[in-house]
């Protein structure tokens, strides 16, 4: 059976409510928010919290995230940490680098390196090669060791930026993809210098679907700029029949101070609140019609909801 799930929320959500208590929040993944890292959390105290786990506190399964930072492009909305490399060379000597993290972390926990949960996120992961990402996931499972049943998760550009494939992937051991849409407008996609056809998601949704991802969520994000409730309500009904099984719904947040990306943004071409808050009513209805079941609970404006 599929219903409506607002946990910690009033059944009924109202623009009244949402302007009430609106604010910008951290993106949830972000946990603790960007706000709350201090220097003094240096590479020491990381291994002395770590090294907790050894006198029996926190032994849980692991949930592993790596990084790939890099993108061919820069867009707009960005509030990622981000490189555009120079050259295969910045690629090469990352992974170095990211390979020795893996054996030093998993040299250190020894005895007590069971993975339940791992995300490959960005950047653009789906930027390296299938030998670069295969090679990473040889050697976390050298070190670690991933359970039959886990999460293993990629965040997957739907443009095409290298020959990487959906069966590749899952090969690899990847079972849940991650594929950002935004918006398939093309007047906001080049707004926010992301230019992405609508032909090219829906077959990346499609080609997950066939290989056999276990879970296939989507990434959309209201509040972007030349968005408009009629280009939103456009895209959620494209993605409704893609019937992907998680959709991510982000509301754009506008710090051009801490992100620069964003300092190339007209201010006057963002949507107003209540444009915001229709777009957020306007999903919230039409999932729940086309029977998704919400189960996140940011939904104030600056915040992410999950279906
Ligand atoms: S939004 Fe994603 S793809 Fe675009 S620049 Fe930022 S990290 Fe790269």
């Amino acid at each position: 059976m599929r219903s409506l799930f607002l946990p910690g929320l009033p059944a009924e959500i109202n623009s009244d409510l949402i302007r009430r208590f609106g604010g910008h929040y951290s993106d949830y993944r972000l946990y603790p928010g960007t706000e709350y890292f201090i220097e003094a959390f240096d590479a020491n105290t990381y291994l002395s919290w770590l090294g907790n786990r050894k006198s029996g506190h926190f032994r849980r399964p692991l949930a592993l995230y790596v990084h790939i930072p890099f993108c061919t492009s820069l867009c707009f909305y960005c509030h990622f940490n981000q490189i555009i490399p120079d050259d295969d060379a910045d690629i090469k000597t990352y992974l170095d680098y990211l390979a020795r993290e893996i054996r030093l972390r998993g040299k250190f926990l020894t005895g007590d390196t069971k993975v339940e949960q791992l995300y490959f996120g960005g950047g653009t992961p789906t930027l390296l090669s299938e030998t670069q990402l295969s090679n990473i996931m040889q050697e976390i499972r050298q070190n670690f060791n991933l359970v039959k049943e886990g999460e293993y998760c990629i965040e997957i550009d739907a443009r095409k930026i290298t020959n990487l494939s959906m069966p590749a992937l899952k090969e690899m051991g990847f079972n849940f993809a991650i594929i950002g849409v935004q918006d398939f407008d093309q007047l906001v996609q080049q707004s926010i210098q992301c230019l992405q056809t609508e032909e090219n998601t829906l077959r990346a949704i499609c080609n997950a679907q066939q290989a056999g991802f276990k879970t296939i969520r989507i990434e959309l994000i209201y509040g972007l700029p030349k968005q408009t409730v009629q280009k939103f309500e456009y895209t959620l009904e494209k993605i409704i029949v893609a019937n992907p099984d998680q959709i991510n719904l982000l509301n754009y947040l506008h710090l051009p101070e801490k992100f620069k990306p964003q300092r190339n943004i007209n201010l006057e071409d963002l949507p107003d609140t209540e444009a915001r808050i229709e777009m957020l009513l306007l999903a919230i209805a039409r999932l729940t019609d086309a029977g998704y079941m919400h189960i996140g609970m940011n939904l104030l404006p600056g915040a992410t909801i999950n279906w």
